[in-house]
């Protein structure tokens, strides 16, 4: 099937099973579990604003699905890595109000302000933003960013009075405002580091530079998900709420119903072949796994190319209510999992088998066995796995 007919049936009615037929390798993701993200993030950071972060497709959510479910769910911004990804929210019709904040000289800046893409500002980007509004003859709204201590981008502080400086006289011009000033942490999902506090002091002594320098600022930022967790004194009029949206924790050990989040995406698919081997059967690539005694051997036919990570062996596949660990070397299309020797293969071919989400394992436990993050994952599901955009816990194994 092609995309066009991908999205007609990209919405399923609840209890219709029909989207299944054929997909036998799903990605399927909940919007109710998005809004009511956002609204559990809303409760907690109130008065400050909610910008949703659907970078890199919605954490391969699907970001102009994840958009529009996070802006009915309360959320007031969008936020994106790249102008293209912000311009792509528009063209699909998405007004909030939305910020792109990693820019390159081939940019298209012009577009941006023309599109009403608010701008994050590191320092040499400013003359071509202000030389883009001059083109299309409207100012553009820019966020300056200061690197308290990431070491990516943004200002030093030392080059941030320059930068002001700068943005002041240009901002007299009539090219630009500046609306607000954000940076970025870089230890909060380890919150007993005290390199947070170091960051949120230069923070603040970054917003006295601009507000004394006479701005009106619309909104200060730092909270990623987990500041906003764990810091609520890093709220301040908004908050970039990027994997807490999906549902997912940050802090290593602690589990996204620790903070009322609900992981959104579920990655499924159906076992392709169950056989009886013998004592010593190599199983896969390398032939690094042998089977210990006679046992059945199950088929997932997803590997490397649908974004499993390839060093995942041992991770989790839940069948008929049960996990199995993936045994020997994942491969591109497919993985193979141990079931031992006492099931009935007729029951497991053509099960539900669940990589991860509701039913099965969590996505941490798949970033824990490939030695990576559950941002790693989730991001990395590759086109070829077709998404489904469902309203609650529609479309279980087993339904
Ligand atoms: C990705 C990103 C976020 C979101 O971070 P999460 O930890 O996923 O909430 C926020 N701000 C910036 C600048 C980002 O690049």
């Amino acid at each position: 099937m092609n995309s066009e007919s991908l999205e007609e049936i990209n919405a399923p009615e609840a209890g219709d099973t029909a989207p299944y037929i054929g997909w036998e390798r799903r990605a399927v993701i909940d919007l109710s579990a998005i809004r009511s993200n956002v609204k559990q993030v809303m409760d907690l950071v109130a008065p400050a604003k909610v910008m949703a972060v659907v970078k890199a497709d919605g954490y391969g959510h699907g970001a102009v699905q994840v958009a529009k479910a996070a802006l009915e769910g309360g959320a007031r911004w969008i936020g994106c890595a790249h102008v293209a990804e912000a311009l792509a929210l528009r063209d699909a019709g998405i007004e909030a109000p939305m910020l792109a904040w990693l820019h390159t000289n081939d940019t298209p800046f012009e577009k941006a302000i023309s599109a009403g893409i608010d701008l994050g500002v590191s320092g040499w980007d400013l003359d071509l933003i202000a030389a883009a509004a001059q083109a299309v003859q409207t100012p553009a709204r820019i966020h300056l960013k200061v690197d308290t201590g990431l070491g990516r981008n943004g200002s030093t502080m030392a080059d941030f009075p320059g930068l002001i400086e700068r943005a002041a006289k240009y901002q007299s011009e009539g090219l630009l405002r500046v609306v607000g000033v954000f940076s970025h942490l870089a230890v909060a999902d380890e919150p007993d580091r005290p390199e947070t506090d170091i960051q949120l002091a230069a923070f603040d002594e970054a917003i006295d530079m601009v507000e004394a320098a006479g701005f009106d600022l619309e909104m200060r930022h730092i909270a990623n998900t987990p500041a906003i967790l764990s810091r609520p004194d890093t709220h301040h009029e908004m908050v970039r709420l990027g994997l807490g949206l999906y549902g997912l924790s940050p802090f290593e050990g602690e589990s996204p119903a620790t903070y009322g989040l609900r992981p959104a995406m579920r990655l499924m698919t159906k076992v392709a072949n169950v056989k009886k081997v013998t004592l010593g059967q190599g199983v896969s690539y390398g032939l690094r796994y042998q089977t210990t005694a006679e046992t059945y051997l199950a088929l997932v036919p997803m590997g490397y190319a649908d974004g499993l990570p390839r060093v995942a062996t041992g991770a989790p596949v839940t069948i008929n209510g049960k996990t199995y660990p993936v045994r020997g070397t994942i491969a591109m299309d497919q993985c193979v999992i141990d079931l031992g020797p006492d099931i009935n293969p007729n029951e497991f071919l053509g099960a539900e088998a669940i990589i991860f989400g509701e039913g099965g394992e969590s996505v941490t436990t798949w970033a824990h066995a490939a030695n990576t993050i559950n941002y790693e994952v989730v991001t990395r599901i590759s086109p070829r796995v077709p998404r489904f955009y469902v309203e609650g816990t529609w479309g279980e194994a087993g339904e």
